[in-house]
């Protein structure tokens, strides 16, 4: 399920020590019997002592055993915790689904079983209910007007934003704020915004 890297490229990365890989292949230095994740601190080995393995387990398998320095078997390195650590960290909103496989060296179709796998549902569904995580944080905990918390998370609009966060929710981001205390300034941004998308509204309002 996999990526297959040629060997001289798994050796270039455990050279320029790159964490990109880590959880994508570990090395074993035969010289020493340990498999490490490729940006391990300890010194490269040569290339013609390398193995490289997809999982620890077939290293572990083949008897070798997990470097203490860089403690591969550890959880955060598999690739299912990086991913889902990196779409957290906002990596599908910077990236694209496409760029965000890409500098996982998997296909799209991987990263989707992947994340279905661990999460029951897409990575731009897992993307999205992190946005709205992200969203009620700002909107409860901090006094960000809506339409910068919405910009903020990576919406592109604030009328998509009220529809997904009250779809999520059963309540507008407005609702959810009432009982914080405001201040006047975020009010009138606010206000302002609305009137500008709901001008029919306001003006029935005003007759
Ligand atoms: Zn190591």
């Amino acid at each position: 399920m996999r990526a297959v890297f040629s060997k001289t490229a798994q050796y270039r990365a455990v050279k320029e020590k790159s964490t990109k890989y880590d959880g994508i292949f570990y090395v074993v230095d035969k010289t020493t019997g340990k498999y490490c994740v490729p940006s391990c601190v300890l010194a490269a080995p040569l290339e013609k002592d390398c193995l490289f393995f997809g999982t620890t387990q077939k290293a572990k398998h083949q008897g070798y055993i997990a470097c203490s320095e860089c403690q591969p078997d550890q959880q955060r390195f598999t690739l299912s915790a990086r991913i889902i650590t990196r779409i957290n960290a906002g990596d599908i909103d910077s990236y694209g689904i496409h760029g965000f496989a890409d500098s996982l060296s998997i296909s799209e179709r991987q990263l989707r079983r992947i994340v279905q796998e661990q999460t029951g549902i897409s990575p731009l569904e897992f993307n999205r209910e992190k946005r709205l995580r992200s969203a009620k944080y700002l909107v409860t905990k901090t006094e960000l007007p809506i339409i910068d918390v919405a910009f903020n998370v990576g919406f592109s609009s604030l009328r998509q934003f009220n529809d997904a966060f009250k779809t999520a929710y059963k309540i507008s981001p407005r609702e959810m704020r009432k009982p914080a205390h405001h201040k006047a300034g975020s009010k009138k941004l606010l206000s302002l915004h609305q009137n500008k998308n709901n001008n029919k509204k306001v003006k029935h309002e005003i007759t």
